[in-house]
């Protein structure tokens, strides 16, 4: 039997976990089995006994789970869901050869090493980022310290990709009009869905760069992540269609600018690699000592909204109430938690990991580490002022009202 392990790579097209199963299928004759194993990186709790995963972010993966189910189903296949490790299933099931996405982050790769003695054959695939190790310039080990000449460095690659024809149609709706920032729904015909209205709205990719440091609703920018971080929407896919947009503006910084924001995701991605556990403790991979301690008290009432400045406490309110959160808002719920009221870094990352629909743990503790001046970035200390802030991105305190108490 042929398994392919179910991960961060919840899509059929571009998927080539999926290539690989239907193909050894074909060549063996034997069935292929797909399962995801709710394991203790969605089921424990964290630092500080914060839950991985919080009930809204459990709701979505097991609503995007279904998704996935329906459209498996479509080929004759089940999708199995099971509690406990990628191992125990191995240890049950018995496949002859066993495929799965790599990961970034370290516990997911020690998930990975686990298995690699218990099947004879396994085929890992690299599908969550735009490159591979070995596609990085210079390799892995010359990856820059800090982001800009990444970017230049990608950027001289021009990088394309021939990418296969969609195997889930795009057959949903998909919302423009509503108030919250993401009335979106899990799963690959959605996500496929979205990347289409948004690429063919005037008001959407082709203002990217002026409107994404918006606050509310749809459009302010692109609303991927949720699904990349499910693997719904494959990155290398985003790219191409950033291009060909592009393209047929004939050039357009607005959205050449969504292609420089997947390079900051591609960034974090192999930065978590190379990393390690590292990304994880206090001092981060920099080895900085930020002064930072705990105040339950405080930390709770950053939690509830209930600070002393409205503007973080609306942020603070969406994301407890939607699990999103735009970038902007983020960087300075961030900075509050850890300039304004102390404390560890690692806290506030723990809680954004339970809520936040698009947790990614690259993305998500390499933002945080970035903030808490442990990270990637020169500068020792990266402080939002969040009155002036608020002042300069919510003058007319629709953020606030709309979030208010
Ligand atoms: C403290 C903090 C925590 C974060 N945690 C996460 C997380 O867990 N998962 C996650 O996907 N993003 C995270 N981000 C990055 C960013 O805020 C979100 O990716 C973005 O707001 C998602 O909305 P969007 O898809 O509309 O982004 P857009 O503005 O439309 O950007 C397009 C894509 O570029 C990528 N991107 C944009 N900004 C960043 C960034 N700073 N870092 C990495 N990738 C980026 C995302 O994949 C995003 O979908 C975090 C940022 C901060 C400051």
């Amino acid at each position: 039997m042929i398994a392919w392990w179910l991960r961060h790579d919840r899509r059929l097209s571009d998927n080539s976990c999926w290539e690989f199963a239907l193909k050894e299928a074909a060549k063996t004759g034997e069935e292929v089995r797909v399962f995801f194993a709710w394991n203790r990186l969605h089921l424990d709790a964290g630092i500080g006994g914060i839950p991985r995963m919080s009930a809204r972010r459990i709701d979505w993966t097991k609503k995007d789970l279904k998704m996935m189910r329906t459209e498996l189903q479509k080929h004759g296949i089940n999708l199995e869901e099971t509690e406990g490790s990628a191992l125990d299933w191995l240890r049950t099931h018995r496949p002859s050869t066993l495929t799965y996405s790599f990961a970034v982050a370290h516990e997911e790769r020690q998930d990975e090493a686990q298995l690699l003695p218990l099947v004879k054959r396994i085929q890992g695939f690299w599908t969550h980022s735009i490159l591979e190790p070995d596609s990085i310039p210079g390799g892995l080990n010359q990856l820059p310290e800090v982001f800009t000449p990444f970017r230049h460095k990608i950027e001289r690659e021009n990088l394309r990709f021939e990418l296969p024809p969609l195997l889930v149609k795009p057959n949903v709706e998909s919302p423009t009009s509503s108030s919250l920032a993401f009335p979106f729904e899990p799963g690959e015909a959605s996500a496929l869905a979205r990347l289409i209205a948004y690429m063919g709205n005037p008001e959407g990719a082709a203002e990217y760069k002026t409107r994404r440091n918006g606050l509310l609703g749809t459009e302010y920018s692109t609303k991927f992540s949720p699904w990349l971080a499910s693997g719904a929407l494959s990155p290398r896919r985003i790219w191409q269609a950033c291009l060909s947009l592009e393209e047929s503006l004939g050039g357009s910084p607005e959205v050449e600018w969504i292609r420089v924001e997947l390079l900051w995701r591609e960034y974090f991605q192999w930065v978590a690699y190379r990393a390690g556990s590292r990304l994880f403790i206090k001092k981060g991979f920099r080895e900085q000592s930020p002064r930072a301690g705990f105040n339950a008290r405080a930390f709770q009432r950053w939690v509830d909204g209930l600070t002393g400045d409205d503007f973080v406490n609306a942020g603070m309110r969406e994301l407890a109430e939607t699990g999103f959160s735009s970038n902007r808002a983020r960087q300075n719920l961030a900075s509050y938690l850890i300039h304004d009221l102390g404390i560890d870094w690692r806290y506030g990352a723990a809680y954004f990991e339970a809520q936040l629909l698009d947790y990614d743990p690259a993305s998500n503790w390499a933002n945080w580490a970035y903030l808490a001046g442990v990270g990637n970035d020169p500068r020792p200390v990266r402080r939002f002022n969040t009155v002036k802030q608020a002042q300069d991105y919510d003058a007319n305190r629709a953020f606030r009202k709309a979030w208010q108490q």
